[in-house]
Formats: C-alpha cells, sequence, structure tokens
C-alpha cells in the first residue's frame, strides 16, 4: 500500500473523510501526540487499527469527539462530576471513562464494558471529526512498544506501507498522551498522567493517584489502565535514569562516557556533559521536558545510542507525565545519586 504524507489543509481532510468513511486508516495530528485514526464505531476498521499498530487486542482505544452531544451515543451513562470536567478540559488533553453503550463495538474497548473519551484540541483533528460526522478511535500511531509519534515523520516512519494518509499537522504542542481518569460521584482517578495535571484537577475535585502511574504492577495485579503493563515508549537503547542533582548527573554520566553513550538534557545541563546530549528540557522546564520526550527517545535509535542516561523529572505538574513515560522507557531501573543513597546500578 502507498501511504501518502499530505498537509491538514482542505484538499488532505477531504480525502481522510473519504478514507475514514470506508472504514481505512489516516493518521491524524492531535495536541499531545499524532493518532491513528479510523470510525470508532465500525468493528472492522477498529480491528484494522490493532493490525496496522501490532498493538495487544486487549488495550482499549481512545474515542475521539468534537462536540459534547457526540458522548449522548457512546456512554450509557456519566456523572455530573464528568460534564464540570468537560466545560473546564475539554477540549484538551483529557481522556474520560464512561460505561459504554452498546453503539460502542468490543473491538474498540478492548472487550471492556467501559469506553474511553475525549475531545481533542488540534483544530485539523475536530475540524476531521466534524466533516466526517464520526467519533474517531486513534491511540498513538506508533508500532506498539515505539515511541510515541509527536511528528508527521515520525508517523511515517511506523505506518509507511501500512495505512492510506497521514495528515501533517506540524508538531505536537503537548508531546505526551492524554491524561486518563476514571470519573466517580465526588472525584476522579487517576489512571495515566498527561497533559492535564493532577494540580489542575484537583482544583475541581478530589484526584487519587493510581498505584500503576508510578509503579511496576504487581503478578496477577489488573491493569485499570491496560496500556500500562506493557512495555513502552523503548528505543533500542537502555534508557538509564539517575537520581540526584545537576552536579552528580554531570559527574555520573561523564565517568561513564564512551561508545554509544548518550544523554537528554536541556541546555543548562548539556552544558557540564562530556556525552553527546539530546535536547531535552532543563530542571523547572517540565513542559519542554514533555514536548521534546518521544522525539529524544526515536533519536536515540537514529543517532545508533546503546545507553541514554536521563535525570529524573520532578513530579510536578506535566512533569509527572514524562516521569511515567520514562519510567516505563528505563523498564522502572533508576540509580540513586543523591546522598546518603547507594549507587544502586546493576
Ligand atoms: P493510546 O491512545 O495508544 O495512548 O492508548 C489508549 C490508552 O488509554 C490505553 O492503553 C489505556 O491505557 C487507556 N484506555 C483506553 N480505554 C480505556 C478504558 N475503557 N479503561 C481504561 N483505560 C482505557
Ligand atoms: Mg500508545
Amino acid at each position: 500500500m502507498e501511504t501518502k504524507l499530505l498537509p491538514a489543509d482542505d484538499a488532505g481532510i477531504a480525502l481522510a473523510c473519504t478514507l475514514l468513511r470506508r472504514g481505512e486508516l489516516v493518521g491524524i495530528p492531535t495536541e499531545t501526540v499524532y493518532g491513528l485514526a479510523a470510525n470508532a464505531l465500525d468493528p472492522e476498521a477498529a480491528a484494522r487499527i490493532y493490525a496496522a499498530k501490532g498493538r495487544p487486542s486487549d488495550n482499549p482505544l481512545i474515542v475521539h469527539i468534537a462536540e459534547l452531544s457526540a458522548l449522548d451515543q457512546l456512554a450509557a451513562e456519566r456523572p455530573p462530576l464528568a460534564d464540570k470536567l468537560a466545560a473546564a478540559f475539554w477540549p484538551g488533553p483529557l481522556t474520560m471513562i464512561f460505561k459504554k453503550s452498546e453503539n460502542v463495538p468490543d473491538a474498540t474497548t478492548g472487550g471492556l464494558n467501559t469506553v474511553a473519551v475525549r475531545m481533542p484540541a488540534h483544530p485539523a483533528a475536530l475540524r476531521l471529526i466534524r466533516e466526517s460526522g464520526l467519533p474517531l478511535a486513534a491511540p498513538s500511531a506508533n508500532l506498539s512498544g515505539r515511541p510515541s509519534p509527536t511528528r508527521a515523520a515520525h508517523v511515517l516512519h511506523d505506518m509507511d506501507g501500512r495505512i492510506p494518509l497521514i495528515l501533517d499537522g506540524g508538531d505536537c504542542t503537548v508531546g505526551v498522551e492524554s491524561t486518563v481518569i476514571s470519573v466517580g460521584e465526588n472525584g476522579v482517578r487517576l489512571l495515566r498522567p498527561g497533559g492535564i495535571t493532577v494540580e489542575a484537577l484537583s482544583r475541581h475535585c478530589r484526584v487519587t493517584v493510581d498505584d500503576g502511574v508510578l509503579h511496576q504492577l504487581k503478578e496477577g495485579q489488573k491493569a485499570l489502565s491496560p496500556g500500562m503493563k506493557y512495555k513502552h515508549y523503548a528505543p533500542a537503547a537502555r534508557v538509564i535514569l539517575l537520581d540526584g542533582d545537576e552536579a552528580a548527573f554531570a559527574a555520573y554520566v561523564n565517568a561513564h562516557a564512551g561508545d554509544g553513550v548518550f544523554a537528554m538534557a536541556g541546555q543548562k545541563e548539556a552544558a557540564a556533559l562530556r556525552v553527546p546530549a539530546l535536547p531535552f528540557g532543563d530542571e523547572g522546564e517540565e513542559a519542554a521536558q514533555a514536548q521534546r520526550l518521544f522525539d529524544c527517545l526515536r533519536e536515540c535509535d537514529e543517532q545508533g545510542a546503546r545507553t541514554v542516561y536521563v535525570r529524573l523529572p520532578r513530579r510536578e505538574g506535566v512533569g509527572l507525565a514524562v516521569l511515567n513515560r520514562l519510567l516505563r522507557a528505563a523498564a522502572f531501573q533508576v540509580v540513586p545519586l543523591k546522598e546518603g543513597s547507594d549507587e544502586a546500578e546493576r
């Protein structure tokens, strides 16, 4: 199959609508990461997403809508708090989980009786949903296990020959996937951190952070957000997280310099390093870190990195999402460099 790469303009959107109505797949820009979109109400179209990504069939898809009223046909019920949060954060990177209606096929929800829904903020994504008249199931447009795509070129790299069309809407501004929450009567449970932060949600309701956000699930423990149980976001290189200040980070990385050794670092951090640094963000620049994260992880492979060192990000704001993704890319290995703690790299 030939894969076309077109700008997300009138002609691109028109072709995308035709393909989506036929049950085909289109790579689309969103503000979080690029999505691999299909008609969420067509089980065959949803099945094509799993095949193109090589995605395990129990890993549910997020359904994207452009009007709040579209929720009525997807969710069997919704707590009043969901409407309050939708008013505050949609369009934007917040995904809410609802009991699913009969219209939503099992193929879209990975067999779950719940459905995840969000309203993206990217103008091209909103236009595509409106003009196609379809709710769009769209997981990240990467091959399963690879870092999520934040540029059209990343999608082409993974999906060339697998899908008919990719729309280029520029680099993603948020850079990490949406925040996923389940909504109760009085509060929410955070299943996956993302662009809408715990701090922002906490201004509206009580927020419980699920155990799976920062810890590896134990044998037999059920993943409430199924995507979080898979090895994820990993480049071929070994990602090693270092927990320490800027000076300790530089000292440790420089002592381990060698062939194929790289770092992901902000400008300030990079100045003290004697290994090649992929441009990330410094401490306090969590939004820049999120925006750069997946491009850096992909760049590791382009540059033939064997080991890449990253300083543990702060947990504040979108830093929690960066930490969540880095922990998975590093298979939860963190080397403590803080005073009083043992260096524990194996
Ligand atoms: P992706 O769009 O590739 O980031 O994947 C969507 C992720 O959203 C899944 O891997 C799950 O972690 C989460 N998700 C989607 N639907 C549900 C659901 N019904 N219940 C819980 N989590 C969900
Ligand atoms: Mg994904």
